[in-house]
């Protein structure tokens, strides 16, 4: 039996090492499997923290133009990673923000192929005129299960269970008004205020049974919707919305609703726009990598085309900032998008 696993992860963790961009096959939403209790959810095919600290760090070496900072330590000790690009500070200045929530990591690992793209060939002259910030994994602890409480009912086999909230079992995006978690704190003193960022995407995963329209989605989008945000500012939220919209939908397994998401600043999307004036997107992407709830899990046969759908929306960004096109990206399609709905169990 345990030797049927490890042929698993192995054959798993080789599906991830393929470039999203060199794949051809990703399956498409709505037969996406979800878990339902019969597929196996293994968390070994994931980066482990300290196999991501590895990977930013051989980056670092071989990018010229890559910049690897320590912003700070998770409760347990974790250093807390910034890779940064910045060739102009007078650029428009990009965020890439993931894993606010320990157990939403496949945009990590998309976060992680999109920084191996930036030292090729294929992104050459982009950052000439965009600098770029990533965050990945922000709450480290989560994501390798090293908390002070029990994770004991969560669904997935492997290594380690995935948890949403830090150490100290908080969630880190609710604490943007108070900073009060070291995690938090890192990201607020040394990335938020020492950039003069313009814009910020926040990453993350929802559960697995949400549709638009009849159909189940990858993902869901939205703008932030605190009514004491510039307008400006949420105008410019719209319009990296819209380059993101415009990306996905192309894609075979792209179908993107809007988030049915609330007003509080305590959370990015809302507060990091009013209190930085960041135009902020929130991206939720369908699945969780771990869970105590059954339908907010997604078979990992799912992690191909949700890690494309990372990179998809992280390449299109840069370059719509980079060459401008953002600037004149009409928005008009948010007034028909609709929120997505969740689908009824049978
Ligand atoms: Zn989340």
């Amino acid at each position: 039996m345990k030797k049927t696993v490890l042929t698993l992860s192995i054959a798993g963790a080789m599906m991830l090492s393929v470039s999203p961009f060199g794949s051809p096959v990703a399956n498409a939403v709505g037969n996406g499997p979800t878990y339902g209790g019969n597929e196996t959810i293994n968390t070994s095919i994931l980066h482990t923290y300290d196999e991501m600290a590895d990977y930013l760090k051989k980056q670092d070496v071989k990018q010229q133009d890559m910049k690897l900072e320590v912003i700070g330590q998770s409760i347990k000790g974790r250093d807390l990673y910034l890779a940064k690009y910045i060739k102009n500070p007078k650029n428009p200045t990009i965020l890439f923000l993931t894993q606010q929530h320990g157990n939403e990591q496949l945009t990590t690992e998309g976060a992680l192929e999109f920084i191996k793209h930036l030292g090729t060939d294929k992104m050459k002259g982009v950052t000439d005129g965009v600098n770029i910030l990533i965050v990945p994994m922000l709450n480290a602890d989560g994501a390798m299960g090293d908390v002070d409480f029990s994770l004991d009912d969560y669904i997935a086999k492997g290594d380690r269970n995935l948890t949403r909230y830090n150490a100290a079992e908080v969630d880190l995006n609710r604490d943007h008004i108070t900073k009060i978690q070291p995690e938090t704190k890192a990201l607020h003193n040394n990335v938020m205020k020492k950039y003069n960022i313009d814009y910020m995407i926040d990453l993350h995963h929802q559960g697995a049974m949400s549709e638009r329209d009849g159909k189940l989605v990858s993902g869901s989008i939205l703008y932030p919707t605190t009514p004491n945000a510039d307008p400006e500012v949420v105008q410019k939220s719209k319009q990296l919305g819209a380059v993101v919209f415009d990306a996905i939908d192309e894609k075979g397994w792209g179908h993107l609703g809007k988030y049915n998401g609330g007003s509080a600043e305590t959370i990015s999307r809302n507060g990091i726009a009013v209190e930085y004036g960041i135009s902020t997107l929130l991206f939720e992407m369908r699945g969780m990598s771990d869970h105590e709830y059954e339908s907010y899990v997604l078979g990992q046969k799912s992690n191909g085309y949700l890690i494309k759908q990372t990179v998809t929306t992280l390449d299109a960004t840069v370059r719509a900032i980079a060459d401008r096109s953002i600037e004149s990206k009409d928005t008009s399609f948010w007034d028909s998008l609709s929120y997505q709905t969740t689908r009824p169990s049978e």
